[in-house]
């Protein structure tokens, strides 16, 4: 069997990896352990949130396939941080399980240049020291020109219920660990990480009448430009809180915990801790969220989010009954908590090829991430280079100034990982420029270029750019004068300057609704595109300052350093440094100036040197 890339792992990652690579027009195999558990959500049944919206809206500029998907299955549209700037405001859904894996399946069925196979990969093969194939455990081979690793959880996983461990990827799936050995003899410097998720629970023993709860926002925010309306039911959630009779029990058992009893070595996720963690580290808190959320739309098991843990089975079936409107819930299965092995993602390039092995890619939790949508913008990029490498094309790379997705691989590669990374707004520092709501006008372009869109987006992305354009260039050309505003009931400064509508905009309390009583013509203006005027006039304030740093940025980051460089003996800096510089061999300034411990009087030095080596370059050719 001979492909272009062959992607191995059937999760976020993989399933967008697969796709983006045959849409590149590579030949493409995604090898995976059954069809059936394609696109599975290990755990919560939710896509998107903050931080996290941002990657799902940037993997649909770029015609990935989760948005839509999100879209499909969601059954609980919610803005967050509905009350904050746009920037920091995220789209998720509460999705329906069912719904989601067969969306996703969908999407991999009908994708052309694409083939399922079923087996699981436990071998690499190699030609001199760049990956020809692989090599499943039945025993067959396939040749490719590009393999992408997206093994998720599955790497030597090992399931954690208090004192009882249990070899597997997932509950009830075997893990991986002859890929583990292979990447081992590759040289591979394996680390330990976990997770858990909590039980899920029978609906029907919920009393849900006692308990406060959710709704969906009365107009969604969808994470696809190609979705026009909702398509399923909307459904609310539960919420009810742990109790000092829950702690108790949890205190009292806490021995018994695998995360306490020191079975797990690996680190877990310091913004996702378990109930235990979070009885021991806020032992003072009378009470401990937690949301309900029903895992489909007829499906009666319930997610209790917020209730990870690696108790044993006997003590969360206890600990349950002191819960508000738990007192007589059936725990459908118990939660238990994952070690596996990550590679250091420092040893990949922005490409997410690996430095060790040409032509081998890795994305997903492999990396040392944690969540879908992190899983997903990773494969995206690995498909995309994966087919880019098999084919001989350029690599693909995005910046932290164009993208989260730039911004997470930026600090995957250069800062490696301590615990499991996902992604917040706050990693983002330009983000008044990267918001979700014009990921498209950020992205789209790019992946029009690369030639990864299919004939649809292609013509809504075409039509959405020249209905904004044309309103744009409406509202700016409508003006009035301060005494004019005044007789239209708006308050602005009496200083004599005649202002467009687009400014009046980035005045607090004028929104666009507004507008359109001065300017009845406004009306014409599509909700959608309207919002987007709004958002991008507020901004437009602030973004001059934030331009010029993109700027400086970006050409620290087309300063290429010359691969002779050779840092390994350059006096000055300090044998850590040499050491760093010399293992992560930066490939531009940016690069260089983001390994810990560089100092502006390190990075002199360092560029110095870039100059000695491109005038001794010079002066041989
Ligand atoms: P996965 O979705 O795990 O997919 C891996 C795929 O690779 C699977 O299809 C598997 O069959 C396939 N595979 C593996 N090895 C091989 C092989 N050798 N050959 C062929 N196929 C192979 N995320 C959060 O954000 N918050 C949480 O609270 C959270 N809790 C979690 C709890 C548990 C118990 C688990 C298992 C995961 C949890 N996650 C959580 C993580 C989330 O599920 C992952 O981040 C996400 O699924 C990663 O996507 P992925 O594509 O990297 O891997």
């Amino acid at each position: 069997m001979k492909y272009d890339v062959v992607i191995v792992g059937g999760g976020h990652a993989g399933t967008e990896a697969a796709s983006a690579a045959a849409r590149s027009g590579a030949r493409t195999a995604l090898v995976t352990h059954g069809f059936a558990t394609i696109g599975t959500m290990s755990c919560n049944p939710a896509i998107g949130g903050l931080g996290k919206g941002h990657l799902v809206r940037e993997i649909d500029a770029l015609d990935g396939i989760m948005g839509r998907a999100a879209d499909m299955a969601g059954i609980q549209f919610r803005l967050l941080n509905r009350r904050k700037g746009p920037a920091v405001r995220g789209p998720r859904t509460q999705t329906d399980r069912k719904l989601y894996r067969v969306a996703v399946q969908n999407f991999i069925l009908n994708q052309p240049n694409l083939e399922v196979i079923e087996g699981e990969v436990g071998d690499l093969r190699m030609n001199g020291g760049v990956v020809s194939g692989v090599v499943l455990s039945d025993g067959r081979e396939i040749l490719c020109g590009a393999v992408v690793l997206t093994t998720g959880t599955f790497l030597r996983g090992l399931i954690h219920m208090g004192d009882v461990r249990i070899p597997g990827g997932r509950v009830g799936e075997q893990p991986s660990s002859a890929l583990s050995k292979t990447l081992e003899r590759f040289g591979f410097n394996l680390g330990r990480l976990k997770t858990g998720t909590p039980a899920r629970l029978d609906g029907r023993t919920i009393d849900w009448h006692s308990l406060p709860s959710q709704s969906a926002d009365d107009h969604p925010s969808f994470f696809s430009l190609m979705t026009d309306h909702l398509v399923n039911r909307q459904i609310d959630c539960g919420i009810t809180r742990t109790t000092l009779a829950s702690h108790k029990i949890i205190r009292d058992n806490l021995h018994r915990s695998a995360l306490y009893s020191g079975a797990i070595e690996g680190v877990g996720p310091r913004y996702c801790p378990s109930i235990e963690d979070k009885i021991v580290k806020f032992g003072d808190r009378d009470g401990h969220q937690i949301f309900l959320e029903p895992e489909g739309l007829d499906d009666e098991s319930v997610y209790p989010n917020g209730m990870s843990t690696s108790l044993p089975e006997d003590v969360q079936r206890e600990f349950y009954k002191t819960i508000p409107g738990l007192e007589r819930v059936v725990m459908l299965k118990p939660g238990y908590a994952i070690e596996y092995d990550h590679i250091d993602p420092r040893e990949l390039l922005p490409t997410l090829e690996t430095r060790r092995i040409a032509g081998l890619f890795m994305a997903g939790q492999i990396n040392g991430t944690t969540g879908y949508e992190e899983a997903a913008a990773q494969g995206l990029l690995a498909g995309i280079n994966a087919a880019c490498r098999a084919s001989g094309a350029k690599a693909v790379e995005f910046s932290r100034t164009d993208s989260y997705i730039g911004v997470m691989v930026d600090d995957l590669t250069s800062k490696g990982v301590s615990e499991p990374y996902r992604m917040f707004t706050s990693r983002a520092e330009f983000r008044l420029s990267l918001r979700s709501d014009n990921a498209d006008q950020r992205l789209t372009p790019k992946a029009l270029a690369l030639g990864i869109v299919g004939a649809a987006r292609r013509a809504r992305f075409g039509e959405r750019m020249e209905a904004l354009a044309q309103a744009r260039s409406l509202v700016m050309s409508l003006t009035l004068t301060p005494q004019e505003a005044s007789r239209s009931d708006l308050h602005i400064n009496h200083d004599g300057v005649r202002r467009s509508a687009y400014e009046l905009l980035s005045h607090s309390g004028i929104d666009f609704e507004r507008l359109t009583r001065v300017w009845p013509q406004l009306k014409a203006i599509d909700g959608r595109i309207s919002e987007l005027l709004e958002i991008e006039a507020q901004y437009s304030v602030y973004m001059g300052r934030q331009q010029a740093d993109i700027a400086t940025l970006r050409r620290e980051e087309t300063r290429v350093i010359p691969g002779s460089a050779d840092f390994s003996s350059l006096s000055g800096l300090s044998n850590e440094l040499r050491q760093k510089l010399s293992e992560r061999r930066p490939r531009s300034i940016a690069e260089a100036q983001r390994i810990e411990g560089m100092t502006p009087a390190a990075l002199a030095l360092v560029i110095m040197e870039i100059r000695r080596t491109e005038n001794t370059n010079r002066a041989v050719a």
